[in-house]
């Protein structure tokens, strides 16, 4: 029997990736087909399976824009052919996002498909703004509005007499081009002049800003000020309770855009701290790893092991037991490269050291690692290049691609961490992949290295390093990343 499509109408929330419902993060990751929009966090694609097919309906470069007929289109093929698709929308799919001709076209061509809500960036960018919708003293009522519709003036029809005088706070949609129209029908209809006007661009991402004035005073500064969209314009009384930095804005690395370089060892665990202290962190390239199970006759059974790290574990042990063998055959002392690795072997229940604690006269090491390793000068003073097994290798995914045009075209990259030397290659192959080079992206980007041997391979590849870390810890980096006004200034004079 055919296999089943569905197509899953989601809502990504306004910016901060972490604003995506479980339900729908469930779905992407499970899904054949993601088809994104503009206003969705390019870092939500990383979460999608490394098989996905990405479809962008934004802008492309030559200011084409896939039509929402095509994009109807395109659903239903996908779902007709049997495919799990999601279409990921900014914010919330039902305001303003379209959804109603989606499902109508979708109910159409008789495929199954669900809706999922989202935040909308009404409420979301001004609860990261400091401000709520809706509160006992100060608003009773809250309308979200269209800034913008279709008619030739883009002009929107509303009853402003009703809105102006009925609603205590208006989110206005995609309203900055029409601010003077919206701030002078208000005005006009009987709302004072002096009602606060909260404008929040890029809300809960690290792009987002502010500004605040009153229905009076705001189109003069949001002129000044250049303010664009995407922007939510919030009037009434709740958007004076912006004072200063909201909690969001005044995170450790608010606004701070991060690269961190990837080894085939997951760093991802600073990259979860950095994204707590506020900042939006691009762990690149994605890696995918692909195991390669030992044949029994490959097997070391009489020679000390040194492990790489918990993967080279893992492949080791799933190969006994794929062959049928049993630990005991195994005679020689048990070695991880790093604490981690240890760990790994020791949750197989072996006993097992670091291998800085092993005696350099003692008898042959066999080293069991992934591909990268194998000729590293690092490995040589332990063993011969012939005692390496290949326990597994790193395939890069190729949609990471995809989300790095996506942050570099919306400039959301203003940094690049190189944790180790390693990384450093692993970095300059996914930027060749993507058509940057070393040189280009140092022209935007200040790169930060976490020793000497990251810096002479970020030289040698072509990178211009600004920072060198004092130490090789987090402790060092956030030290930098906190200073980041004063190493701007240093790298501009
Ligand atoms: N479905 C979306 C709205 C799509 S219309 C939602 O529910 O949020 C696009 C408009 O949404 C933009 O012009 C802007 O007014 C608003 N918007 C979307 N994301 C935003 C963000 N992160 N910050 C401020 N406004 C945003």
């Amino acid at each position: 029997m055919k296999k089943q499509g569905c197509v899953y109408l989601i809502g990504a929330g306004p910016g901060d990736i972490g604003l995506l419902t479980l339900k729908g993060y469930t779905y992407l990751k499970h899904a054949d087909v993601v088809l994104y929009d503009r206003l969705v966090n390019p870092l939500l694609l990383e979460h999608a399976s490394p098989q996905a097919e990405m479809i962008y309906c934004g802008k492309m470069p030559k200011k084409h824009i896939l039509r929402q007929e095509a994009i109807n289109a395109l659903l239903v093929q996908h779902g007709l052919e049997g495919k799990n698709v999601v279409r990921l929308k900014g914010g919330d799919p039902s305001v303003f996002g379209r959804v109603g001709e989606e499902a109508e076209a979708l109910k159409n061509a008789g495929v199954p498909y669900e809706i999922v809500p989202g935040i909308t960036a009404g409420i979301g960018a001004a609860a990261y703004a400091g401000v709520p919708v809706t509160h006992r003293e100060h608003s009773l009522s809250f309308a979200v509005i269209t800034g913008h519709d279709k008619s030739p003036a883009g002009e929107p029809l509303i009853d402003w007499k009703a809105l102006a005088n009925g609603i205590d706070t208006i989110a206005f949609y995609m309203g900055i081009g029409n601010l003077p129209y919206i701030a002078e029908q208000l005005t006009s209809h009987g709302r004072s002049s002096e009602t606060p006007v909260l404008l929040i661009q890029w809300g809960t991402t690290g792009k987002q800003r502010t500004l605040l004035g009153s229905l009076g005073t705001i189109v003069e500064q949001a002129k000044a000020d250049h303010f664009k969209n995407p922007a939510i314009i919030l009037v009434g009384e709740v958007s004076k309770l912006k004072e200063g930095e909201s909690w969001f804005e005044s995170k450790p690395l608010f606004s701070q855009h991060l690269l961190l370089g990837r080894s085939s060892e997951e760093m991802s665990e600073i990259g979860a701290r950095l994204r707590d202290k506020g900042a939006e962190v691009f762990e690149f390239p994605r890696m995918q790893i692909k195991k390669q199970l030992l044949r029994e006759a490959d097997i070391p059974v009489h020679h000390d092991l040194l492990f790489l790290s918990p993967a080279s574990v893992e492949v080791f042990f799933a190969s006994l037991q794929a062959n049928n063998m049993d630990i005991r055959s195994i005679q020689g002392e048990f070695y991880g490269l790093s604490k981690k690795t240890v760990k790994a072997l020791e949750s197989y229940h072996c006993l097992a050291r670091q291998i800085s604690e092993r005696d350099s006269n003692a008898s042959r090491l066999v080293i069991l690692g992934d591909a990268g390793w194998i000729g590293k000068e690092e490995l040589l003073s332990f063993a011969e290049e012939q005692d390496f097994i290949v326990t597994h290798a790193y395939d890069r995914v190729p949609q990471t691609e995809q989300t790095f045009r996506r942050l570099r075209d919306e400039e959301r990259m203003d940094t690049i961490i190189f944790p180790n030397a390693r990384s450093v290659e692993t970095v300059t192959a996914g930027l060749q992949a993507c058509g940057e080079s070393p040189e280009m992206i140092s022209s935007y980007t200040r790169i930060i290295c976490f020793g000497e041997k990251s810096k002479q391979a970020a030289v040698r590849a072509g990178y211009t390093v600004h920072t060198v870390l004092a130490q090789p810890t987090e402790e060092a980096l956030l030290e930098v990343l906190l200073k980041k006004e004063a190493l701007l200034e240093a790298a501009l004079s």
